[in-house]
């Protein structure tokens, strides 16, 4: 059950293997960086045993054509949402009173889909970027499928989440284009791990290979997108060198991180001090939602996630039951990622330059605003849940 107690599982393992089996499509696998810390639970290994070697051989072996990464869209993303949340800033530093802060994270469609229903009096506040599975699908339909020499029709982009409401996500019209949609279908880190054990692949002994490029290149801020508090941390890597022209002496804001519920820090920008808020759970966002509304508080961005501890507690990961030493096993695990990346920072990861360089022109672009931004709605009156 999702804990954002909002979605019922719908399984696209079926049509998956279909689009597999079909020779005529050419079918592409994305995996977000929570499963690669959890999957190997359903295979017996403890929790925060990281598996992405083994997890990018079995998706070659079920037969993918491309077994890319959804890091490279959380990449892509921080550079979108950096450059924005800049952008709102300078302006309200500037004094302009149509921009409002706090910008709010915008990767987590639980917790999007929970503003759009709870708030739709502060459409206007989140991040108009698309989430880091949106943005890899929208890019793969169009800058890869130019480069395969394919129509977008061809291509079937799968998702590999630890979350549910991915799958409602990549549904939503927004995120369609002529009918087709971005991402085709998502499955869930217990499909994947069901759909291993059916198809008698011996998980425990295959031998780690790595993602298919360009797109399964990746930074370390990218892989903390799975805890909580890593979108503000990815973001603020970026964000600073972008918006002081100097280089970070550390990487690490351990401020930003923990499992408390809601967190707050002030991260010092070459003297310009931002406040940052953090909240996962909704109960917690709720709270914190409140109190920005209310003129309580006083942030200039705030990271929110639907799931206890973002999306290694996904309601798609292996279960946990509550189990806070599971959920901090794999946080743990997903820092060791992140440190032992020879890339931490999204801006700096060289196909995300070559795809500004060769396609979209710069962060912002009419180019990435048609293709990686979106729209939010006001729901509150009808019942959306599929
Ligand atoms: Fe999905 Fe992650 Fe949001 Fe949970 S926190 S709803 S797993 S995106």
């Amino acid at each position: 059950v999702c804990p954002t107690g909002a979605l019922t599982e719908v399984d696209h393992t079926p049509k998956v293997i279909r689009a597999i089996a079909d020779p005529k499509k050419t079918v592409i696998v994305q995996t977000a960086p929570a499963v690669r810390v959890a999957l190997g639970e359903e295979f017996g290994l403890k929790p925060g045993t990281l598996v992405t070697g083994k997890m990018t051989a079995a998706l070659r072996q079920l037969g993918f054509d491309y077994v890319f990464d959804t890091d490279f869209g959380a990449d892509l993303t921080i550079m979108e949402e950096g450059t924005e949340m800049l952008t709102r800033l300078g302006k309200f530093l500037e004094g302009d009173k149509d921009v409002k802060l706090p910008i709010l994270t915008s990767c987590c469609p639980g917790w999007v889909t929970f503003f759009e229903n709870n708030y739709p009096d502060m459409l206007d506040v989140p991040s108009t970027a698309k989430s880091p599975q949106q943005m890899f699908g929208a890019i793969a339909k169009s800058y890869f499928a130019e480069q395969l020499g394919k129509t977008r029709e061809e291509l079937v982009v799968v998702s590999v989440m630890p979350c549910l409401a991915k799958k409602y996500e990549c549904q939503r019209d927004e995120f369609k284009v002529d009918g087709n949609p971005d991402v085709d279908f998502s499955i869930s880190t217990r499909e994947l791990a069901h759909l291993i054990k059916e198809s008698n692949i011996n998980f425990a002994e295959i031998a780690e290979e790595d993602f298919d490029r360009p797109m399964g290149e990746s930074t370390g801020a990218a892989v903390i997108f799975g805890t909580t508090g890593g979108v503000i941390e990815a973001a603020v890597r970026t964000a600073y060198e972008l918006q002081t022209g100097k280089k970070l002496e550390r990487l690490d804001f351990t401020e930003l991180r923990g499992l408390d519920g809601i967190r707050s820090a002030t991260i010092d920008f070459n003297g310009l001090p931002v406040n940052i808020g953090i909240a996962h759970g909704l109960g917690n966002a709720r709270k914190l939602l409140d109190s920005v509304r209310a003129g309580e508080v006083n942030f200039h961005a705030i990271e929110i996630m639907a799931c206890p501890g973002g999306c290694i507690g996904g309601g798609g990961q292996p279960l946990h039951h509550g189990n806070i030493a599971i959920i901090k096993a794999r946080q743990e695990a997903i820092y060791r990622e992140d440190a032992g990346k020879p890339i931490r920072k999204s801006h700096e990861n060289p196909y995300i330059i070559k795809l500004y360089e060769e396609f979209l022109g710069k962060p912002m672009s009419e180019k990435a605003h048609h293709l990686l931004h979106t729209a939010y709605f006001d729901r509150s009156k009808k019942d959306i849940f599929i």
